[in-house]
């Protein structure tokens, strides 16, 4: 028999886990769905966000913007930096360790809000008067019935046409924030923010960054001034296309 919930959330990043977390403080009894997994299997809530979205970049931004300050800024604060070097491999790991924290800090408020967590992959199975029929599709399975269901499912990375990720060479935003050793060059295509994010991180620990957009100005969708200010601090190269 299908265990019966107030409101189901399909879908575990920053839409469906809050989603969750109110309709619980609510009162509503309400379960959440998120497939995502670590590379043991394990469940790892909080989506694109915080396993290979804003969290793990604003970590490795701190980690770069510390690299950077050390070998350019330290200097003029009579600060003498003798053998700066990067350790990619042990800068990647605290990165995981943040996101893995954020994992856990997620699953410690539907504990304590009573929020249930199933974790595999949520899929519309029927309906009947006055409920939706909800199956999780995991090992263990189970069977869910829910009054209201929010589908927060997000979005994936899509890849240019005939340009397949591989993220050896060609990468999504997952590989872009693991790569295992500074790339001599790297091209990103697109400069609004997330391009801006990833290729700020590999320019400061010495890639030759080239960002291609098509737009006339970098960061297109933000406050003019930010992005000025952004645009001429990079020391990025900037292609446009002649259409732009
Ligand atoms: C590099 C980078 C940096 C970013 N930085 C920022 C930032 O600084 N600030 C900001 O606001 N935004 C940032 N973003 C954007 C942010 O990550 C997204 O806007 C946000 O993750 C969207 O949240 P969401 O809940 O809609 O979807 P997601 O985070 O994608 O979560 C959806 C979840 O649903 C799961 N799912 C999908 N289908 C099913 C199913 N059928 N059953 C069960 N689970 C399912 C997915 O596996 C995933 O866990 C950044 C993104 C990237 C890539």
């Amino acid at each position: 028999m299908a265990e019966s919930f107030d409101v189901v959330v399909i879908g575990g990043g920053p839409g469906g886990y809050i989603a969750a977390i109110r309709s619980a403080q609510l009162g509503l009894k309400t379960a959440c769905i998120d497939d995502w997994a670590t590379a043991d299997g394990k469940p790892a809530l909080g989506g694109t966000c915080t396993n290979v979205g804003c969290i793990p970049s604003k970590a490795l931004l701190q980690s770069s913007e510390n690299y950077e300050h050390a070998g350019h800024a330290f200097d003029e604060h009579g600060i003498d930096v003798k053998g700066l070097a990067i350790d990619v491999a042990k800068m990647l790991a605290r990165k995981n360790k943040v996101v893995r924290q954020n994992n856990d800090g997620i699953a410690y408020l539907f504990k304590k809000n009573k929020v249930a967590f199933f974790h595999g992959l949520g899929a519309f199975a029927g309906g009947a008067p006055g409920a939706w029929q909800i199956k999780v599709q995991a090992p263990g399975g189970g069977a869910l019935a829910a009054k209201n269901v929010i589908v927060a499912t997000g979005s994936k990375p899509r890849a240019l046409p005939g340009v397949a990720f591989d993220n050896k060479l060609i990468l999504d935003n997952d590989g872009a924030l693991a790569i295992p050793e500074v790339p001599n060059k790297l091209g990103v295509v697109g400069a609004g923010v997330i391009g801006l994010e990833i290729g700020s991180v590999w320019r400061r620990l010495g890639s030759e960054v080239t960002l291609l957009e098509v737009l006339p100005v970098f960061l297109g969708a933000a406050d003019e001034q930010i992005a000025k200010g952004h645009g001429s601090s990079s020391r990025s190269r900037a292609w446009r296309s002649s259409s732009g």
